[in-house]
């Protein structure tokens, strides 16, 4: 069975289930360098995005990426909501009218997201900011999808580049966001929308093996 719109549903209503688990833990990193709000953002955001997805069937994956897009744009708040959303959007736009993905498919929609975040947010890796997670993940990505991966060995590949790209924010002080208001603070921390970025990843990596699977 390809991976269509039904499947991408399926990996989004997880998604949402770890965002709400990860809550406390990612409000707590934002807690020591920024104002103690991401976890509590990106879980009003999924939420949102949960109740839309009972309402309504996206024919294509681009269509179930733009609902994403557009309901994290509207609810998240806070800087992430905005970054977020373009990088759902871009995802969308580059998958088109593809009604399946595939692994170089799912590599261009992580590039295109890397690039659209950057394009908004003007970060670069090293700032310590959700970059320093997607950016390694898109390029991760990409390799896989050049050596035949499919979508969920290219995600794995993708995940596991972005929880090294987290974890490198650690020793970091932020030039980009709130936490950059904190100077030398910010150094010891993992930057909370890395460490989202990386369990977003890791839950869709989760779906896709388990597609594979069925
Ligand atoms: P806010 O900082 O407005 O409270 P959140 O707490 O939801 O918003 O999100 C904070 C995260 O947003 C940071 O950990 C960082 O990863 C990301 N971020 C902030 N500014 C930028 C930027 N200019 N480019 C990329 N990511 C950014
Ligand atoms: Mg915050």
């Amino acid at each position: 069975m390809g991976y269509d719109a039904e499947s991408l549903v399926k990996a989004v209503r997880a998604l949402g289930a770890e965002i709400a688990h990860r809550r406390a833990e990612l409000t707590h990193l934002d807690q020591e360098i920024g104002d103690g709000d991401h976890g509590e953002n990106l879980a009003r955001g999924f939420s949102a995005v949960l109740t839309k997805l009972r309402a309504a069937e996206p024919e294509t994956p681009s269509k179930v990426l733009s609902l994403v897009a557009t309901t994290l744009i509207s609810t998240v708040g806070g800087a992430s909501g905005p970054l977020f959303g373009t990088a759902f959007l871009r995802a969308s736009t580059v998958i088109g009218t593809a009604t399946e993905l595939d692994g170089t498919l799912v590599a261009s929609a992580l590039v295109a997201a890397r690039d659209g975040v950057v394009a908004r947010g003007k970060a670069e890796v090293g700032d310590k900011t959700m970059v320093d997670a997607l950016s390694p993940a898109a390029e991760a990505a990409t390799a896989a999808a050049a050596q035949g991966a499919d979508v969920a060995g290219v995600l794995a590949a993708a995940a596991a580049a972005a929880a090294a790209g987290a974890e490198s924010t650690r020793p970091l002080q932020a030039r980009k966001g709130r936490a950059s208001y904190l100077g030398e603070r910010s150094i010891g921390h993992v930057d909370p929308g890395a460490q989202s970025t990386t369990y977003l990843l890791d839950s869709l990596a989760l779906s896709a093996a388990s597609h594979t699977e069925d």
